[in-house]
């Protein structure tokens, strides 16, 4: 596609900040729109796969990002209440046959990083889209403060909640799962003396606690977990809650758990939702990418990273792909995404990722850079 197109991105998370920065790159035209004031460092941790730090290596930050994280050698899933090993899986014990690290780290430290790798003059903060126009040649674009924009291609990366797909598709309420996750922070030095594992899920039949490092020095250990829940008010995306709340959800869990819920602070609660698999993932100059498209319970830790390599196809597909239309570009972008987003979502949402001995190359080993866009 001509490099003289103005391209809108609609949402700085991680998936429309990695398009941004690839477009740029590209030589691309390219304005990034967030509804938020400003960046909000998420106080989260994140799980980034080789898969994903292959795709950090084309935005030049693979080694900052790197040198901030953590890397843990094995992933380790445990038996909730003896603690026994179920699966023991090499991460960057495995580096050679991955050739990128497997990372994990605070979720704003990434996404600051990722936000450095696009040139400010191109990012729009305090934009909430809140409808858009289309038409033959781009889109007009309205946001919330009474401003417009015009723009020849729109990226709707704009989460689960996307206003760009409810223009698209027409509005449909996302699907609540039953499940919600429990986030929490500890100073590791509250943990001094136990014997805390690198990347450890523990799981017990219909509840889990995945628990990890978020820095090179260790100094901040993290949880999230994954409960089932009758019900979740509508347009609540957080809410505070209590050690006792965790306590009473895993009771029974092995000590060293319980001594996590103990250390935790501020603990969070979040609703995990998902939506039905979309008939269409682009319409004339708009297309779609990340959760935007294809949501997932976040059990794999894959939801981020589906978001970024969606982003890089998409790239791929408006700078190899010699054409000037954008629907063959577009079609060629879902259709060497949506197999993969597709798999990846219903291994997740079944919750049974390496919880026993497999081999997760599928996932880690693949390289968004090695698909032959003509197969
Ligand atoms: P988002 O990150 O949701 O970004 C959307 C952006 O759009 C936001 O910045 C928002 O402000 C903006 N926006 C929304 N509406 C508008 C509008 N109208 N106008 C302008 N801007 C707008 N994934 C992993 O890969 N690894 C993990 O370890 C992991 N852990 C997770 C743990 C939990 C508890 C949860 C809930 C999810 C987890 N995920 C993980 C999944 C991951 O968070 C999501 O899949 C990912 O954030 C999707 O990225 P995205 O860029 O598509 O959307």
């Amino acid at each position: 596609m001509e490099r003289s197109l103005r391209i809108g991105v609609v949402g700085a998370g991680l998936g429309g900040t990695t398009a941004a920065g690839l477009l740029q790159r590209a030589g691309f035209n390219v304005v990034l729109y967030d509804q938020m004031p400003a960046f909000s460092r998420l106080g989260a941790g994140i799980q980034l796969g080789p898969n994903v730090m292959k795709i950090m290596r084309r935005l030049g930050i693979e080694e900052s990002m790197a040198a901030v994280a953590n890397e843990p050698q094995y992933w380790c899933s445990r038996n909730a209440t003896d603690g026994a090993y179920l699966s023991r899986i090499p991460l960057n014990a495995d580096r050679a046959r991955y050739q990128a690290p497997y990372i994990t780290i605070h979720r704003g430290e990434a996404h600051q990083i990722m936000l450095g790798a696009v040139d400010t003059a191109n990012v729009q903060f305090g934009k909430c889209l809140a409808d858009l126009h289309a038409h033959d040649k781009g889109v007009r674009l309205s946001f919330m403060d009474g401003t417009s924009d015009e723009v020849d291609i729109l990226i709707g990366a704009d989460g689960l909640n996307s206003c760009v797909r409810a223009k698209l598709l027409g509005p449909e309420d996302p699907l609540f799962t039953g499940w919600i996750g429990h986030r929490g922070m500890i100073k590791a030095s509250k943990l001094a003396g136990l014997d805390v594992g690198e990347c450890v899920k523990w799981w017990s039949s219909d509840r889990h606690m995945m628990t990890y490092f978020l820095d090179r020095k260790k100094e901040e250990f993290y949880f999230v977990t994954g409960e089932p829940a009758e019900s979740w008010p509508l347009g609540v995306s957080w809410v505070p809650s209590t050690h006792a709340e965790m306590h009473k959800s895993f009771a029974g869990y092995d000590p060293l758990v319980r001594a996590y819920i103990d250390a935790a602070e501020n603990i969070t609660k979040w609703p995990l939702y998902t939506r039905k698999p979309l008939p269409v993932w682009h319409r004339g100059h708009v297309v779609l990418l990340g959760d935007a498209c294809h949501p997932m319970k976040p059990h794999m830790a894959q939801g981020a990273a589906m978001a970024i390599e969606d982003a890089a196809m998409l790239v791929r597909c408006m700078t190899e792909i010699e054409t000037n239309d954008p629907n063959t570009c577009f079609e060629a972008y879902r259709h060497h995404r949506m197999g993969r987003a597709s798999r990846v979502q219903e291994v997740s949402n079944a919750n049974t990722w390496l919880r026993t001995n497999e081999d997760p190359s599928w996932v880690y080993g693949y390289d968004v850079y090695g698909v032959d866009l003509h197969a």
